[in-house]
């Protein structure tokens, strides 16, 4: 195993004022190894694209550490950090929202070249940038073109080779699939999968929706309120999600066969999310857990590896709290 990030611990709160603390990410830790996919999961405010950002230094931690290729990314000073910009990139949700509307297709591709100095001559950059555009499934034609010219999937082409261009070896997509069409997605996820296995590169993946993550992810780590509450292979988590919140996110997939699909129980969370602000004490998800005991309102549940490469957080399967099945549910 070759771990290309580590994540420790990682704390990351926004100070909304008068002593408010918005506690968007609460003390997370996971690894991605080389040239794997690993698939961020959760409802859309728990975190994830908070912790893309935090990851790149694109915001300061509050706590914890985030290490990559041996170096502790936020003791980066600024000539340093230029130059692990090259290693890791993002590719964003909207790309048309990402690329100046004022930019052909040439400039977006070559400005990250053009800033980092790849190239000495002007011809070099342009070489490059039909070069990627033929990586991404576009073609030179399309350099002198500008981004509105195009569509959804094509702009997310054009994303791509720009995140490509200083031949990074992490990308963070973050939610790169979520604004396309249904039939779009699969071509583009086909796209990342293709330039992975050629360049060796390692993915980030960003996902609200468990069904987008699990063709792509070899590794999945799911998110609730700022908190990671389960993680695993994509295989096991699937077969075998321990987690509450994985079940109830698992069970509202449609599943293709029409006999297992009206047999099968939706898990249906109620309430709302609750804020991050003022999370619940104890467990984050005991104020919408079907199984929440009287002791998670009082104890927070320990990250654990209760099976091989399985981790959870939740006192169902936490073998150090006794009784806690004689325990009472919590009054409402
Ligand atoms: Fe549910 Fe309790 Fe487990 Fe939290 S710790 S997920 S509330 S059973
Ligand atoms: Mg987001």
């Amino acid at each position: 195993e070759n771990k290309i990030l580590e994540v420790k611990s990682l704390k990351k709160y926004f100070d909304m004022g008068k002593g408010e603390l918005l506690q968007a990410v609460n003390d997370v830790s996971f690894h991605v190894n080389r040239g794997e996919t690993f698939g961020l999961v959760g409802e859309s405010g728990c975190g994830k694209s908070t912790i893309g950002r935090t990851i790149l230094g694109l915001y300061k931690k509050t706590d914890g550490d985030v290490i990559f290729d041996n170096e502790n990314v936020h003791d980066l000073n600024e000539k340093e950090r230029f130059k692990f910009y090259r290693k890791m990139q993002m590719i964003f949700q909207d790309p048309y929202a990402s690329l100046n509307p004022r930019s052909t297709v040439r400039e977006v591709i070559s400005e990250p070249m053009e800033v980092h100095k790849l190239y000495k001559t002007k011809e070099e950059v342009t070489e490059r940038v039909y070069e990627l555009l033929e990586e991404v499934g576009l073609n030179r034609e399309h350099a002198n073109r500008y981004p509105h010219e195009f569509s959804g999937g094509q702009r997310q082409r054009i994303g791509i080779a720009r995140a490509l261009a200083l031949n990074p070896d992490f990308i963070i997509a973050d939610e790169p699939i979520s604004a396309l069409d249904v039939s779009v997605q699969a071509q583009v996820v086909n796209l990342m999968k293709q330039l992975q296995e050629d360049k060796g590169l390692t993915f980030l993946f960003i996902a609200h929706d468990l069904s987008m993550v699990k063709q792509f992810s070899d590794r999945i780590g799911v998110m609730y309120l700022g908190n990671m509450v389960e993680l695993t292979d994509s295989a096991e988590l699937y077969e075998k999600p321990l987690h509450p919140y994985t079940q109830a996110l698992l069970s509202a997939i449609p599943i293709p066969d029409p006999d297992i699909e009206e047999k099968r129980e939706r898990i249906i969370l109620e309430g709302e999310l609750p804020s991050p602000i003022n999370p619940p004490s104890g467990c984050v998800f005991r104020t919408r857990c079907p199984m929440a005991m009287e002791v998670c309102s009082q104890i927070k549940p320990v990250w654990q590896e209760v099976e091989q490469a399985h981790f959870v957080a939740c006192h169902l399967y936490d073998e150090t709290i006794e009784n806690k099945n004689q325990l009472k549910k919590q009054p409402e």
